[in-house]
């Protein structure tokens, strides 16, 4: 993979790759745009397969970082940092210790915080060796709840304008992955009266579920296909492309996962088929709404962030609003809103 010409493709700024013998730590930081502040983006921690892997991953992620912190109005640009490598056998406190000095060596150009593998206590550890780290356990904390409040109150703006109302109760919602915001979001549909189908990898997580929530299991071969008003992804990303997508029976699709959709022609597809998606980073910003807070080094206020967090909704409607007015998808009426914002074009 030639990474200036990949880098070019997606307009990134800077990428650092890192690597120290003695820990065995081998990881990318990809800070994408600095333009509107300092980049935040959450650290993966993931076996993967290839160097190639790994650099497609984090290019696409941290471009999706600036495009969320943009829609979400905060001034903080965009990146992600990966780290290659099986997270059990490497994680300890002197791992995170020297990986922790590369960031702080950026100068706060980028800040870090929780993703894939890496929770609140492998940050705190972080937290140890430099200031410039977010989500930490004594201020902000796990963003997942925040993430979770946000995918609900997108999910039921994109309700009213396909429902009629944004009211859940008696809605079918198929939940894809009962993690810590897929369940998360189950608390808040099951309280409003919604009838969750769901699946999860984890049987033991299921079977909470059904019993939380009373809930319905779904096969893993059925779940794309399955009955529902709507489709939930909140398990990993690339779960749509243009061929599975004729088996959906639903009519939304509003969920935490980032990069569903395998590529913008998928989101075409959808439109096509008068499926209603709600962008991924537009309704999933909860959690960079939340860890952004504390940058830099800024008084946290939950109340705050709860109710910036509550604005999702009305991003969600003009967002759909754009897409019907430009005759295009949301997908690509997300990245134009995004995107104005950061060329400081439109809608700032
Ligand atoms: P998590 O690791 O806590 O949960 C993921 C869940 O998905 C796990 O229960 C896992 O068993 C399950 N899973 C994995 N593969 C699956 C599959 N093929 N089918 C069904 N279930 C599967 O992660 P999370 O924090 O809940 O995040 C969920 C998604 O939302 C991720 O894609 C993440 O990148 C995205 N996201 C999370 C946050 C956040 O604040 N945590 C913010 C924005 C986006």
């Amino acid at each position: 993979m030639n990474v200036l010409q990949e880098m070019n493709k997606y307009g990134h700024e800077q990428v650092v790759f890192v690597r120290d013998e003695k820990v065995g730590l081998n990881a990318i930081i990809a800070i994408h745009n600095t333009v509107l502040g300092p980049a935040l983006g959450g650290t993966r921690f993931w076996n993967y397969a290839t160097e190639e892997e790994a650099l497609f991953d984090v290019l696409r992620l941290s471009r999706g970082m600036t495009l969320k912190s943009a829609a979400a109005g905060l001034k903080l640009g965009g990146a992600k940092a990966v780290i290659i490598g099986d997270p059990q056998k490497l994680k300890s406190r002197e791992f995170f210790h020297i990986y922790g000095k590369y960031i702080d060596s950026l100068g706060g150009k980028y800040y870090t915080a929780e993703d894939v593998n890496i929770n609140a206590t492998d940050v705190e550890m972080i937290s140890e060796v430099t200031k410039y780290v977010s989500g930490t356990p004594a201020v902000s904390g796990n963003p997942a709840p925040f993430t979770a409040r946000g995918v609900y109150m997108g999910l039921k703006a994109g309700a009213s304008v396909k429902f009629g109302t944004d009211s859940l109760k008696g809605v079918t919602v198929a939940v894809q992955g009962l993690g810590n915001v897929g369940y998360a979001l189950c608390e808040y549909l099951h309280k409003e009266g919604v009838k969750l189908k769901v699946y999860d990898i984890n049987p033991a997580t299921v079977e909470k579920a059904l019993k939380e929530f009373e809930a319905t299991a779904v096969k893993p071969e059925k779940l794309l296909a399955t009955e529902c008003d709507i489709f939930a992804p909140c398990a990993m990303g690339a779960v749509f492309n243009k061929d599975n997508v004729k088996n959906l029976k639903c009519q939304l699709i509003a969920g935490a996962a980032n990069n569903v959709l395998m590529d913008a022609s998928v989101g075409d597809t959808l439109n096509d088929m008068n499926i209603l998606y709600l962008p991924d980073y537009i309704i999933n910003a909860g959690g960079v709404i939340n860890c952004g807070m504390e940058i830099p080094n800024g008084n946290y206020d939950v109340n705050v962030v709860n109710s910036n967090v509550d604005k999702i909704y009305d991003t969600t409607l003009k967002i759909i609003a754009l897409a019907k007015e430009k005759q295009i998808s949301t997908s690509k009426a997300a990245d134009e809103y995004a995107e104005g914002i950061v060329c400081g074009l439109l809608y700032s």
